[in-house]
């Protein structure tokens, strides 16, 4: 509709008076010739039907038509396909500021009382209309354009979502049938070994544990990030989940010279939490923990009171290894983010733990977060309920 900036701008006047129409076109047409094309209309229906035909760069229109008023004609307008992005100036014999404030409300470019038209004002009052007019139509471009990158990219990542939820869930049989193949093998019940079979067939069971971990990981992300995960919760003795996560923990820690310890407040409500649940977040953090120690440094698990929440249990994950800049602190809990390390002894993670602590923390409505000096160390808290949540299922 709007023209290049060259071409004549066309306007549309719609005015039932011959001699109003006569002085806007000699208005237009007197100080630069040939920068207007002007149309004319006598009645609303006619000037409508000009703009379906072949929509102006702006119209005129005398708000007193014999057949419509100005805002009845800037309501059908507004139905005329692509006559919402027409500009209209509203010109009426009075100056009336509520008929200002209307018009301007219904969608009108501008207003002018006819005594106030000339032809400087004529033309600056277009100038400016068809401006606005073209920086709507270039902002609208810009939101659907927006609009449709924000469809394709969620369609991607959905897709992406899906086909890692597939992946994993595929992966998984095939990774079994190896597992269980490997344990028959070195359980010697398919003939004896030689103690180099043996290594190897041990180092083929600890890729298949690290793989399943991975792939469990990337299954329970997809399930946190769709909503899928249902936590089971029941009323539990939480010194005894930290004691199981430190145990299990004890062969990792001894092989690198790290030492676990742990701290159980007395008299500490039970939980109400899905234990399997917890004892992961506890199982990654004090995984993290013992990672990022430096052989002969200390791990040490603690639960307590909420200083700050009396029926909220406190339970914290201290490490003496490298800690974490301050900058990093809030993105590692975000899917997939990994802080990147030269240490080659440090085995690199799917970067979906912390995201799995905190989504599941939150999911039993508590609050994890990290303290940590650089060089130093860092403290992981999270707090679990000692009441069960008043829309929580009863076991
Ligand atoms: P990953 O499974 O790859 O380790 P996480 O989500 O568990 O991913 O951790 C994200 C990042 O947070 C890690 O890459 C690591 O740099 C940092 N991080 C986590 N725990 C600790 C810790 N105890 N000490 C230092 N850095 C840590």
């Amino acid at each position: 509709m709007l023209a290049h900036r060259d071409a004549p701008l066309q306007i549309l006047i719609v005015d039932a008076s011959p001699e109003d129409r006569m002085v806007y076109r000699r208005h237009l047409q007197y100080p630069r010739v040939g920068t207007y094309d002007v149309w004319e209309a006598e009645t609303g229906a006619e000037g409508l039907a000009v703009c379906r035909r072949q929509p102006p760069d702006c119209v005129l229109l005398d708000y007193h038509l014999p057949d419509l008023d100005g805002l009845a004609f800037l309501t059908a307008l507004a139905g005329v396909a692509g006559g919402a992005a027409i500009p209209v100036i509203v010109l009426s014999g009075q100056g009336n500021e509520t008929l200002a404030v209307d018009v301007m409300k219904a969608g009108a470019a501008d207003y002018m009382p006819k005594p106030t038209v000339s032809a400087t004002a004529l033309e600056r009052a277009i100038a400016n209309a068809v401006e606005q007019a073209r920086l709507r139509a270039a902002l609208e471009e810009q939101r659907r354009m927006l609009a449709q990158t924000n469809a394709d990219l969620r369609r991607q990542h959905e897709e992406i979502r899906s086909f890692y939820h597939v992946l994993s869930h595929e992966m998984k049989t095939p990774l079994t049938v190896i597992w269980e193949s490997v344990a028959i093998v070195l359980d010697g019940r398919a003939g004896p070994l030689t103690a180099q079979q043996r290594k190897h067939l041990h180092r083929a069971k600890d890729g298949c544990a690290q793989l399943a971990l991975g792939l469990n990981d990337l299954l329970d992300a997809a399930r946190l990030e769709t909503g899928k995960l249902r936590l089971a919760p029941r009323a539990v003795a939480i010194d005894g989940v930290v004691a199981r996560a430190v145990a299990a923990m004890v062969p990792t820690a001894q092989a690198k010279g790290v030492i676990l310890q742990e701290s159980i407040a007395p008299d500490l409500p039970d939980v109400w939490i899905d234990e399997l649940r917890i004892a992961q977040v506890l199982g990654n953090l004090l995984s993290n923990a013992v990672k990022f120690s430096p052989a002969g440094g200390t791990v040490k698990v603690r639960a307590g009171h909420d200083p700050l929440r009396p029926r909220w249990v406190c339970v914290s994950v201290r490490d003496t290894g490298r800690g974490i800049e301050p900058a990093q602190r809030d993105a590692i809990f975000d899917r997939l983010y990994q802080v990147r390390t030269d240490d080659a002894g440090i085995e690199g993670g799917l970067g979906l733990g912390l995201y799995i602590c905190r989504e599941l923390v939150r999911l039993h409505g508590g609050e994890i977060w990290v303290e940590s000096t650089a060089g130093q160390g860092s403290t992981f808290t999270f707090t679990l309920p000692t009441e069960r949540a008043p829309d929580s299922p009863h076991p």
